[in-house]
């Protein structure tokens, strides 16, 4: 009836992807080959609808729900979690009926939001927490896992709004990241390594700070290494688009690691071909005034 086996299964198998990918998987070769439950391959989501119940399933709730990267603003974030709109036509439908009965079985659901074509950002485990009739809308929150996995929802109000703030802000990273990797043409800005599971999105001016928008001129791809370098002021971006190595890392002789450091001292970076999509000069002097003062 809750189909709670396919879900923990459904679950454990994201858990792989997201460890291997992070938290957008990509639709092609990744969420596309489904999982397999008693021998059978099971779709993750439709991609063409938003509200899915996979036809493996005995029990009448949806198994995800989704909002396309063409039409995002159907949904709304809210405090309180993800407002989502029914399908479009009758309530009675067969999309909109295992929706509602996802909220009446207070069953596990993933929710996957589009971040760019082809790639989706996943959230579960999600409840529908309240039909908004009205409105024609649900109300998606959080839930958490418990120290075995299981999924429950949140009983204590503070945690859950916490969790609330926890998933918008790894969503938006997730945004964030769909935008500016993009742009540098899936390569680190500094070492052009082309390996989209080790790069980063990082911000030049923090999100929290003036001028710390969370778009392209205010973002550099980054490989993993040199995203935690530039975080920490070991590596900065000169407003020249020039990278500089702090002094205390080149003095330092340590083996051939550091020369993945050392070596691109006083070398430009890789700029995105579009003008409009380059760093901008201005947040970029803000963030080397930083890198200047700690080194
Ligand atoms: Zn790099």
């Amino acid at each position: 009836m809750r189909d709670d086996d396919l879900r923990s299964v459904c679950f454990l198998t994201l858990d792989a992807l997201r460890a291997q990918h992070g938290d957008e998987l990509p639709y092609k070769d990744v969420l596309a080959r489904g999982f397999t439950w008693r021998n059978r391959r099971v779709p993750f989501l439709n991609g063409q609808k938003g509200i899915y119940r996979a036809a493996a399933q005995t029990g009448p709730a949806a198994l995800s729900v989704m909002t396309s990267v063409n039409s995002p603003y159907d949904d709304e974030e809210t405090p309180d979690g993800f407002l989502y709109a029914y399908r479009a036509g009758s309530v009675e439908g067969a999309d909109n009926r295992a929706l509602l009965e996802a909220h009446h079985l207070q069953v596990p659901i993933v929710y996957y939001v589009g971040t760019r074509p082809g790639r989706f950002h996943t959230m579960y485990p999600t409840y529908v927490a309240e039909n908004l009739p009205s409105e024609r809308r649900v109300r998606l929150e959080p839930g958490r896992r418990t120290p075995m996995g299981s999924p429950r929802p949140f009983e204590d109000v503070v945690e859950r709004r916490y969790a609330v703030v926890e998933r918008r802000v790894r969503l938006h990273q997730s945004r964030f990241r769909g935008i500016v990797l993009p742009a540098y043409d899936h390569r680190c800005t500094i070492c052009a390594l082309r390996e989209e599971r080790l790069l980063d999105a990082a911000h030049i001016v923090g999100d929290v700070e003036e001028r710390g928008q969370a778009v392209v001129p205010n973002g550099v791809s980054l490989c993993s290494i040199h995203h935690r370098a530039f975080d920490q002021d070991l590596i900065g971006i000169s407003p020249d688009y020039d990278v500089h190595v702090s002094r205390a890392l080149m003095e330092d002789e340590d083996g051939p690691m550091l020369e993945v450091l050392k070596r691109f001292h006083r070398q430009r970076i890789h700029l995105p071909s579009r003008p409009s999509q380059r760093p901008d000069r201005e947040r970029l002097a803000v963030r080397f005034e930083r890198f200047s003062t700690a080194g």
